[in-house]
């Protein structure tokens, strides 16, 4: 059967979100939906459909206290932010040049529901009452999806939904969204491993989808530019505007919250993360909030440069 997965999609051999997103170059003819059928079911989920194996248990230093604070306020954010992305980027479905790149943002709009769906579960996974999600989501979360999550919501709608503009859907998904809100999700793949490894699989599922969004996404853009060379000027004033509103975002401020509840949580339960690197050489128990978010803040500029470049765009740096 792992002759028929791709290694950027295999659980096992897949290299990390950064490397991956940085390093790989995959198109939509190969990334369509067969590849998708054979690369994700099996290789990715391995049939785990919470994104974790059935039998993993959460630990209860997880169910109270800090990190439990700091993983329902991230788990709810991030459970919106990935519903928002799979309802936008359905409108590039029907606007999609070709088949092959057709099935891609079918199989995109899917990874997104997922996302939503395992991030949502693992919060009753921690002990939030089935039946009181959405409550919970809104008390949470519900004052970061107001002044972040909507804002960009309202940006992305108005370029894939009401221009139906396919190229500038694109490349706000690739650059604005998904370039900014990775390198948050490598942060917590590394993060949560030692103290809740579910969480952890589940941010690896759903980073090695990612490595996928973001790569093909950069090889639309940059196949539909070398066609309509004349959509540069406006493509880049576009991703000027994103970039001015992300600036204008208080995500800074959200992640700072998250890192210092994350924070109290280490210190109390130091003894269960040991030695453990959250890169090499360095202990998550000696790093702090600022060095944690300062790290994932340098990953996502270099990302964004590197697509930029990729992609012929690299003048709206
Ligand atoms: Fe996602
Ligand atoms: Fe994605």
């Amino acid at each position: 059967m792992s002759g028929s997965v791709p290694r950027e999609a295999d659980r096992d051999r897949a290299p990390g979100l950064l490397d991956g997103a940085m390093g790989l170059e995959l198109t939509p003819r190969e990334a369509n939906l067969r590849y998708w059928l054979a690369a994700v079911p099996h290789g990715t989920l391995r049939g785990w459909l919470d994104g974790h194996p059935p039998d993993v248990a959460v630990p209860d230093l997880m169910r109270r206290g800090p990190l439990y604070d700091a993983i329902t306020r991230e788990y709810a954010f991030r459970a919106v932010a990935e519903e928002k992305a799979a309802r936008a980027l359905s409108y590039l479905v029907p606007l999609a040049p070709d088949t092959d790149t057709m099935e891609f943002y079918a199989t995109q709009v899917l990874d997104e529901a997922r996302h939503a769906m395992v991030f949502r579960n693992h919060l009753v996974t921690l002990g939030v009452p089935a039946e009181r999600l959405r409550p919970v989501i809104d008390e949470v979360a519900g004052g970061d999806v107001r002044s972040i999550l909507l804002p960009l919501e309202e940006f992305a709608l108005d370029v894939m939904r009401d221009r139906a503009d396919f190229l500038g859907g694109v490349v706000v998904m690739t650059v604005i969204l998904e370039g900014a809100l990775a390198p948050a999700a490598e942060l917590s793949e590394r993060k949560w491993r030692p103290l809740d490894p579910a969480a952890a699989d589940i941010d690896r599922g759903a980073g090695i989808d990612e490595i996928r969004h973001l790569t093909v996404g950069a090889a639309v853009a940059r196949q539909y530019l070398l066609e309509h060379p004349e959509r540069k000027p406006d493509v880049l004033d576009l991703i000027r505007r994103g970039m001015r509103l992300w600036a204008r975002l208080p995500v800074r401020d959200m992640v700072a919250r998250r890192e210092e509840l994350f924070q109290r949580g280490l210190e109390r339960h130091a003894e269960v993360v040991g030695d453990y690197e959250i890169w090499p050489g360095r202990r998550l128990v000696d790093t702090t909030p600022e060095e944690r978010q300062g790290r994932a803040e340098g990953w996502s500029a270099e990302m964004k440069e590197i697509r930029l470049k990729y992609m012929g765009l690299e003048e709206a740096l």
